[in-house]
């Protein structure tokens, strides 16, 4: 197994530990935050999980705990862990995306949040996030805006 992969896996044991968003429920809404600002320092301790830090660690207990935290701020480090665990392979459709490439574009498929940012998805781990090929996401972002117009 590749290093990213198994960091994956450890990440999906401490997916659902408390996170700063049950401290404070607005970060539900937002697509990004500052690490810092979710997760500040705490003396002795690690920022993520509040474990007492052993030998030369000053801030978090693990490679698990910070990458939770900074998947959990930044949406550009989340894609990054997408990309390795689904492959380019949409999670609605099954397309192989990486099939499907159209040239001047990186790459043809999304970081869709299951459960939306805007109906309090956000700051979510992995498992709300899944991969969605252009077609995909457009017509989820269309049954949200739908969703949303209704209310
Ligand atoms: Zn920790
Ligand atoms: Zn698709």
């Amino acid at each position: 197994m590749g290093k990213i992969a198994k960091l994956i896996t450890e990440l999906e044991k401490i997916k659902d530990m408390p996170s700063a968003a049950d401290k404070d429920p607005s970060l539900r809404y937002v697509r990004c935050i500052s690490v810092n600002k979710a997760y500040p320092r705490i003396p002795g301790k690690c920022r993520r999980c509040g474990k007492e830090l052993t030998g030369r660690r000053t801030a978090w207990c693990s490679n698990a705990c910070t990458v939770d935290a900074l998947i959990r701020c930044n949406h550009t480090k989340a894609t990054y862990y997408i990309r390795v665990r689904d492959k380019g392979i949409c999670s609605i459709c099954g397309t192989d995306t990486k099939s499907t490439k159209t040239p001047g574009r990186r790459r043809s498929w999304e970081v869709d949040h299951k459960v939306p940012v805007a109906e309090g998805g956000g700051h979510c781990s992995l498992d709300n996030l899944r991969t969605a090929c252009i077609p995909c996401h457009k017509i989820v972002t269309k049954e949200l805006a739908f969703r949303r117009r209704k209310k």
